[in-house]
């Protein structure tokens, strides 16, 4: 049941399977963005208590350790059992995650059984990983797959739970040790997965979440020279910092999953009332606040004046409030900050030229609400048309030809996903094969699933999540090569 003034048990830095205060005793207020009221205090960790979890991560890691002598099925079983602990709490965590993020609580519990599942996929990854045993003429070769070490994980607010889930499920799959720090706005639910494992009986010091600030605690972490990895999943310019970090140190393995410019272009044999739903939820789910938001809607010039009056229509009808109302399909952005960077690129598409159709202003002075807003006659070259807005701001371009929208879907920075909405399956195909992105929906969108990889192309990041890929990026190739004497 949802409860909107569930109090979190855990406040403190998880470090070798105890909740402990910050080494500074520093505290720092997370606030509930549907309010703008405290929720609680939580500890505020900073470099020396990254060097503590760290040290932690680093004894369980060691060759003779209780997690390393567990056999691969031995792990599978704490993953599950890992699983049915968030099972029983859903409503808890789901409860805390809706106060802290401010989504409505449906959307929560959704986050969470994705999570799950995710848990779930990699659960069975454990025996699965095998090295090749390769010809090498006198030589007997073989490959072994082995866990990369104590890995850093940085996460961002926008999917507190599913994005933890997400960096540890295949990090514990292959064997590894881990210090994630969750996003400062919403630090409670990864503290109460941290009892979890505990509860599960993962040993002490293979999880450990320190709760911080991304210039402290997030820096102490991309610089750790005993971190053999670090998964970062935020912004470009952040991204960016990360990796120069793991530069200047040990050259740490780097996996970004960063922002989108993500196109969906909606061809003129499509179903219209099909593609108003689809690129709707395409960019208002989260609030706008997903990094492959389908925020370049792209419609034939044929259908274009419909399809408009219908997405309006749409927008108008979403629901925006109290995230514990269970009629209400979008609650706040999560700050102050972020509300006003959206109203920003609201205003600049004013400026620009593009047409307001509907929204564009805060709600009332109580959270950090935003209306719908659809900006029609967007061009490509405006500010709103390059920049990710991270909002519930939907733009809609008009085209004409395929080799056109090609060209024009791939001319931006980004490159996380995109989207194509059409009954033929040669324009789809096409479509999909040329555009420059990770992963292309067709006639669907958002559709990303455990067993498939999720990733960028060009700034949208490095790497792979997700899928056999996800669970390579946590392991190394050790190559053996043996004579016979
Ligand atoms: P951010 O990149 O600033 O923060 C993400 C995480 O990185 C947080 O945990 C933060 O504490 C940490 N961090 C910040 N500075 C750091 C540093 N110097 N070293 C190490 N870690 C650091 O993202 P944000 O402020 O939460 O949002 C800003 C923009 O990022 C948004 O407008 C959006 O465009 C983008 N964003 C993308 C995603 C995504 O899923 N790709 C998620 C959230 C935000």
């Amino acid at each position: 049941m949802a409860n909107p003034n569930q109090a979190p048990k855990y406040t403190q830095l998880f470090i070798n399977n105890e909740f402990v205060d910050a080494v500074s005793g520093k505290k720092f207020p997370t606030n509930n963005p549907a309010t703008g009221k405290l929720i609680a205090q939580v500890a505020e960790g900073d470099k020396a208590d990254v060097d503590l979890a760290v040290a932690a991560a680093k004894k369980a890691f060691h060759r003779n350790s209780e997690w390393r002598k567990l056999a691969p099925l031995q792990r599978t079983d704490l993953i599950n059992k890992f699983c049915s602990l968030l099972e029983r709490d859903k409503s808890l965590l789901a409860s805390l995650e809706t106060q802290d993020n401010g989504k409505p609580y449906a959307d929560s519990v959704f986050d969470i059984d994705i999570a799950i599942m995710t848990f779930k996929y990699y659960a069975g990854w454990t025996d699965k990983f095998f090295g090749d045993t390769i010809p090498g003429g006198e030589f007997i070769v073989q490959t072994r797959k082995e866990p990369v070490g104590v890995v850093g994980q940085i996460i961002p607010w926008n999917y507190p739970i599913l994005m933890l889930a997400w960096k540890w499920a295949p990090a514990l799959a292959a064997g590894c040790t881990i210090v994630l720090k969750p996003a400062e706005q919403t630090p409670l639910t990864a503290l109460h997965l941290a009892a979890l494992t505990k509860e599960a009986g993962f040993p002490a010091g293979v999880i450990n979440v320190i709760p911080g600030y991304g210039p402290t605690a997030g820096a102490a972490i991309s610089e750790h020279h005993d971190i053999q990895k670090v998964a970062f999943t935020g912004s470009a310019e952040i991204g960016r910092i990360i990796m120069e970090a793991a530069a200047k140190t040990n050259l740490k393995r780097v996996t970004l999953e960063l922002g989108g410019k993500s196109p969906v272009v909606v061809f003129d044999d499509a179903d219209i009332d099909l593609a108003v739903d689809i690129t709707h939820e395409a960019l208002f789910s989260n609030h706008g606040q997903s990094c492959c938001a389908g925020s370049r809607t792209y419609v034939h010039e044929k259908i274009y004046d419909k399809f408009v009056v219908k997405a309006v229509a749409a927008a108008k009808a979403r629901k925006v409030g109290n995230p514990f109302d269970e009629s209400v399909k979008q609650g706040p952005q999560i700050d102050d900050e972020m509300m006003n960077k959206v109203l920003g690129y609201i205003e600049s598409g004013k400026q620009e030229g593009a047409k307001l159709q509907c929204g564009g202003k805060r709600i009332g002075n109580v959270g950090y609400f935003i209306e719908p807003t659809v900006f029609s006659d967007v061009t490509d070259k405006m500010k709103i048309a390059q920049e990710e807005i991270f909002g519930p701001v939907q733009s809609i371009f008009k085209f004409s030809d395929m080799e056109e929208i090609i060209d024009r879907a791939n001319d931006v920075v980004y490159g996380l996903a995109a989207g194509v909405i059409t009954n033929d399956i040669n324009k789809a195909t096409k479509f999909a094969n040329n555009v420059n992105a990770g992963s292309v929906w067709i006639n669907c969108y958002d559709a990303v699933l455990p067993q498939t990889p999720f990733g960028g192309y060009k700034q949208s990041g490095i790497g792979r999540e997700l899928g056999k890929d996800g669970l390579d990026s946590y392991l190394e190739t050790k190559t053996i090569t043996m004579k016979l004497v």
